[in-house]
């Protein structure tokens, strides 16, 4: 089967690290073109200023990656959607609930397909853990997820931006693997965060969740976004049947009792690209919204002090 041409919207470091070269070895797409403000090329394709420039050029193009910043995702997806495309948009998917609703309600009004990606739910050790906690559950959970802003945002003002997710950009990464794997709805009770004195989003924080069960598991997360010695991003969790799971390396390993159960190379954008070709192949969306709205809740109940200012 020919592979479908699909056009990637906005070439940052997310497109160029996984989008482009994922896509260039799938058996599924292949890319058509780009949109990019700073007309970054890839290859010898074509690249326009604007998506409006691309949908009236290419017409056979009917798929695009949303790769921007999420505070400008919602009319992108939108105009997208109006063209007729169907949509494949990276994580955070908009900065409010509102916002994602409508996408949601535009591409069932306009029959488009929309894909919500999480890439961390893309691992191998999350689905094995996820049937485990299903069938053993859940007596506690730790979430740990800390790693430098300067490695894995070098220089990207929008994060410290009011709608910029700031340390829950790479937390809602870990909450997407923790809504994903948990046998039942959490909720945010408290969350403390920490704002650097000259940015309008937090560097550092804290969450307590509760729940509906009776047994009431300890459930937490502290996100980071300052740790010098590499990333810690490990989720630990005690099963009501008395065994230890740790999901480390962003959801990769999963140990069961201190033995590796599950390591994999981290294939997340390939899977997801495998994903889109299912959904397309079957005419379904697939929209979760539950970590977006526990970063809401989190904001919505979180407590603020002000810390150090942020400096590049
Ligand atoms: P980035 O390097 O800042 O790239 C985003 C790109 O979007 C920009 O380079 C720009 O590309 C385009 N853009 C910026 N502002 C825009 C605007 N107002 N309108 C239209 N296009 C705009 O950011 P990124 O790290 O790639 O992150 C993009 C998304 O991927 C975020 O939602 C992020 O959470 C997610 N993500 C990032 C990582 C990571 O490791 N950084 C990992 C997974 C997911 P052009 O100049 O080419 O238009």
């Amino acid at each position: 089967m020919a592979r479908k041409k699909i056009a990637i919207i906005g070439v940052g470091k997310i497109s160029q690290d996984q989008h482009l070269p994922v896509i260039d070895k799938s058996k599924d797409f292949a890319v058509a073109a780009t949109v990019s403000q700073r007309g970054l090329k890839h290859g010898d394709l074509p690249v326009f200023k604007t998506p409006a420039e691309l949908y009236a050029a290419m017409p056979e193009v009917r798929l695009v990656a949303v790769c921007t910043p999420p505070g400008v995702r919602h009319a992108i997806v939108r105009e997208a959607i109006d063209a007729g495309m169907d949509v494949l948009m990276e994580k955070p998917p908009t900065p409010t609930i509102s916002e994602l609703d409508d996408l949601v309600a535009h591409a069932k009004k306009k029959k488009r397909i929309l894909f919500q990606t999480w890439h961390s739910q893309y691992n191998e050790a999350v689905d094995v853990a996820r049937k485990m906690l299903r069938k053993d559950g859940v007596a506690s959970v730790r979430i740990d997820w800390r790693e430098s802003v300067r490695k894995w945002h070098p220089g990207q003002d929008w994060v410290w931006e009011p709608g910029g997710f700031g340390v829950f950009d790479p937390g809602i990464n870990a909450l997407s693997i923790f809504s994903r794997i948990m046998p039942f709805p959490v909720f945010v009770d408290s969350a403390k965060l920490k704002f650097p004195i000259n940015r309008q989003t937090p560097v550092d924080a804290e969450i307590v969740f509760k729940s509906g069960q009776k047994h009431q598991p300890k459930l937490s997360a502290g996100f980071n976004w300052l740790e010098t010695e590499g990333e810690v991003w490990t989720i630990s969790i005690e099963t009501e049947k008395g065994d230890q799971l740790k999901l480390e390396k962003g959801g990769t390993v999963l140990r069961v009792n201190g033995t590796i159960k599950v390591e994999n190379p981290s294939e997340e954008y390939e899977r997801i690209y495998e994903r889109f070709a299912t959904l397309l192949r079957k005419g379904k969306t697939e929209v979760d919204g539950t970590p977006l709205r526990l970063v809401a809740d989190a904001f919505l109940l979180g407590a603020r002090e002000n810390v150090d200012a942020f400096e590049w």
